[in-house]
């Protein structure tokens, strides 16, 4: 198999249109230029160094087109086809060895990938399949290269001839404009950038850097000063962008998004010329008072160059870690941020299978009564048996699976599994304890949530004051009447409620008082302070301060982590009785859990 490299094109609503270009788009377009190291390269099939305009060769005739890029709502994104490339949308297949551009090759290169029969068609310029309606033009291979452009599948009724007719009536120069730059600063859009990343050599790029970055908060300058004074923002940062010496070229992408192409240099160096630029960005005329900070993930120059087109993507999944409020934030793309995209990807597409599989399993963790030693009930931890054999923790699954909605899928099996545990306790007499099961922060906004679980646990016929859900507290909600709404709604159901996490989030105290709770989850943190060598007083008094308050609330106190007789010890002296660490026991299979405690 001659498959080097894919590149999966994101997904663009747009179509691309080519038409052979005439000596007046060229005038317009190209300012005069035909596409030059185009024509130049001998043996090639075709090329494309010029927004915009692209040079053919290889059919009846070589051919100067023009491409239009435009927003075409009716393009279909097939789900289910071209499976072997992932998507329909791909574009830069490097193939070993002499290209024979032909159909023949081109059927012959599909045919060896197994794909013979897919609707994956070959057309001249300004083509549109006969019967497919895929508008694509196949272009040119650099050397070993092959590209292959196909954008999208439009779905026409072809006895329209819309596409075509389409064409002709259009005004080019409009056209080319509303295609290649953006209305609101003039500055050249997202398309203009696409030829520098598909082929910089073409515009004399060997070594480059990329740079995607918005300007925090652009809402307020756009709510509170104005959309004038908020497009000048944008207008300030694209003169900035065009005046800074160590830009090769840049656009804006949208809204407040902007992407930048960035000479070569040491990374420090160029984190500092950032820095600066920036710095440089930060003040707003109208308002010498008010500042402007800006997050940007920026992608080293060996990985732009591997990316290709998809170092957008890379660089605005490095843009969106930066989560800090007042100050401007650069996070670089590493390769241990690349890492976790390919496992995220790879475990959200694997894991229906591993569902199917039943590679999810739960353990058990007890709660201990420190005082009499006796078990008043446990928590719930998933783990997976990935493919059979490792078993993964949750931190190596949970906040990928959080980002998306897949975490409820795994909460409902753990949950489904707790309440098959407490059906196969109840049946064979043994006590019953309640048993924790942790929601994850996302849930709480799944409007259908109390319904969707009391499906569940009424399906066990499980008794619901022997559930007890864990809500996590770590992040601060900003929406806490929301939660406050939720966790009411489970207790009238019958439903314990615990607050997961205590002390790590920003609202803690305050929000106390007003938290529908029965029980209070102390973090790890908070333990890890006792009976260390440089414990503080000061860490002790606020602990003890959290368990007078819980308990005054009429609020049961757990402390998380213990794991030395002198923690839970201090925890009693402390007043808090619940102990949940690895002193009494680590998280264990459940039918170790039943054999040990029940
Ligand atoms: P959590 O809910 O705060 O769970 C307690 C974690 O602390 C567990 O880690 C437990 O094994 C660990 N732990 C308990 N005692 C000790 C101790 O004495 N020493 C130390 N070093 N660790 C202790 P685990 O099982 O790795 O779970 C980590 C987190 O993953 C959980 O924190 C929870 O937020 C999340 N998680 C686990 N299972 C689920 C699940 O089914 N659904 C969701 N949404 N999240 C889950
Ligand atoms: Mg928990
Ligand atoms: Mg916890």
């Amino acid at each position: 198999m001659y498959v080097n490299k894919l590149n999966q094109l994101f997904r663009p609503e747009r179509v691309l249109y080519y038409r052979e270009a005439s000596e007046e788009d060229i005038a317009l377009i190209g300012g005069g230029k035909k596409p030059g190291s185009a024509q130049a390269c001998g043996g090639c099939f075709g090329a494309y160094d010029q927004t915009g305009i692209f040079f053919l060769k290889g059919y009846d005739k070589p051919v100067t087109g023009v491409e239009y890029r435009m927003d075409d709502k009716r393009i279909r994104y097939p789900e289910t086809e071209h499976t072997v490339l992932g998507a329909a949308f791909f574009y830069s297949i490097e193939i070993d060895g002499e290209i024979e551009i032909s159909r023949e090759a081109i059927t012959k290169f599909f045919t060896e990938l197994g794909r013979d029969n897919e609707a994956v068609r070959l057309f001249t310029e300004l083509s549109v399949s006969e019967e497919s309606g895929i508008i694509g033009v196949f272009a040119g291979g650099m050397g070993r290269k092959l590209r292959i452009l196909y954008e999208g599948r439009v779905d026409v009724d072809r006895s329209e001839g819309i596409i075509m007719d389409d064409m002709e009536s259009l005004d080019r120069s409009l056209l080319y404009r509303m295609a290649f730059s953006d209305p609101i600063t003039g500055h050249h859009n997202w398309n203009h950038l696409v030829p520098f990343l598909e082929m910089p050599m073409h515009k004399g790029i060997r070594d480059y850097a990329f740079a995607h970055f918005d300007i925090k908060a652009f809402r307020v300058i756009n709510e509170f000063f104005g959309h004038n004074v908020a497009n000048s923002v944008l207008c300030r940062v694209v003169k900035a962008m065009e005046e800074a010496d160590f830009i090769y070229t840049s656009a804006r992408c949208h809204n407040d998004n902007f992407a930048m192409l960035i000479k070569d240099m040491p990374q420090e160096e160029m984190l500092e010329k950032l820095k600066a630029f920036f710095d440089g960005l930060s003040r707003l005329d109208e308002d010498p008072d008010y500042r402007i900070y800006y997050r940007c993930g920026l992608v080293p120059m060996q990985r732009s160059m591997l990316l290709g087109n998809r170092v957008a993507d890379a660089g605005k999944f490095a843009q969106a870690m930066g989560t800090k409020l007042g100050e401007t934030e650069i996070t670089v793309y590493t390769d241990e941020i690349h890492e976790d995209i390919m496992w995220s990807n790879y475990i959200k597409a694997y894991v229906d299978t591993a569902i199917a599989k039943d590679e999810f399993t739960v353990f058990l963790q007890p709660k201990i009564d420190a005082v009499s030693g006796k078990l008043v009930g446990s928590e719930a931890l998933i783990r997976w048996r990935y493919k059979g054999e490792e078993l993964l923790p949750p931190s190596r699954f949970i906040p990928f699976f959080e980002k998306d909605n897949t975490v409820g899928k795994i909460d409902d099996i753990v949950l489904k599994k707790v309440c098959e545990a407490l059906a196969e306790w109840k049946k064979e007499g043994r006590a019953l304890c309640p048993v924790s099961v942790n929601l994850s922060r996302k849930q709480l906004y799944d409007r259908t949530l109390t319904e969707d679980l009391l499906r569940i646990v009424d399906s066990y016929g499980t008794d619901h004051s022997l559930i007890d859900f864990e809500l996590t507290e770590s992040a601060g909600y900003e929406d806490a009447e929301h939660m406050i709404r939720v966790l009411n709604e489970l207790r009238e159901s019958g439903f314990e409620v615990s607050m997961d996490d205590f002390g790590t989030g920003y609202s803690s105290l305050s929000l106390l008082t007003e938290m529908p709770l029965d029980t209070l989850k102390i973090d790890k943190s908070f333990v890890d302070k006792i009976g260390i060598a440089g414990e503080e007083e000061n860490d002790i008094i606020v602990l003890k301060h959290i368990i007078t308050l819980a308990k005054e609330l009429g609020i049961r106190c757990l402390a998380e982590g213990a794991e030395s007789r002198e923690q839970v010890d201090r925890l009693v002296e402390l007043g808090c009785n619940i102990i949940q660490g690895y002193y009494y026991s680590r998280p264990i299979p459940i039918a170790e859990f039943e054999k040990k405690y029940l």
